[in-house]
């Protein structure tokens, strides 16, 4: 049970693609456990093995927003069965303090993993929920990809940044989300609630 160094943007492995887990060993018994330790003493909603040095596909979201309302998910070896609709939202990430941009993510999101005791499961994610958007933001993690690579503006994205003392964006990681943006565009102005 330790809370660990949480990875910043900048650092290589960030860009990694993690590799499967074979095995739940102690090992990744202790991960896990860091993980949830982490993303708790940092008052996030979710983490990724990547963000805190380990380039495993693991990571944890606990969209509860208070003790009572605990949810803790533990996802090992994810794969996205479906993905549907578009979300516009405001994302921030524990890799880039207090940077939050505005990015295209899917609405709905069904996943399949393994659990902590290696007992594998599927999980639907509704519509447009805090709950898809972390899903898709821990799950990039894995692949080396980062939610500024989502911005649906890189002019505005590079201001944040850099008021934050980050690097701006590298242009060669910018998703071409088209039929994303195009979605988006037809849906009314709302506002999202802000994840990290
Ligand atoms: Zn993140």
């Amino acid at each position: 049970m330790t809370v660990r160094k949480i990875v910043k943007y900048g650092t290589p492995s960030l860009r990694e693609k993690s590799k499967e887990v074979h095995k739940i060993s102690k090992k990744v018994q202790i991960l896990v456990d860091d993980l949830y330790d982490t993303l708790y003493a940092a008052n996030g909603v979710g983490l990724a093995a990547p963000q805190i040095g380990e380039n495993l596909r693991v990571f944890v979201i606990d969209v509860g927003m208070d003790a009572k309302t605990m949810n803790p998910i533990t996802f090992i070896n994810p794969k996205i069965l479906k993905k549907e609709g578009a979300v516009n939202s405001y994302e921030g990430c524990l890799s880039f303090p207090e940077a939050y941009t505005n990015v295209r993510r899917y609405s709905y999101v069904k996943v399949k993993a393994l659990d902590i005791k290696g007992r594998p499961f599927i999980l639907e994610a509704s519509e447009g929920s805090l709950l898809a958007r972390a899903i898709q933001h821990e799950f990039d993690h894995l692949d080396g990809v980062l939610f500024i690579d989502h911005s649906r503006n890189r002019f505005e994205a590079d201001k944040i940044l850099t008021e934050k003392g980050l690097n701006p964006i590298d242009a060669k990681y910018l998703l071409e989300e088209t039929e994303l943006e195009e979605e988006i565009q037809k849906q009314p102005v709302q506002e999202e609630k802000k994840i990290d």
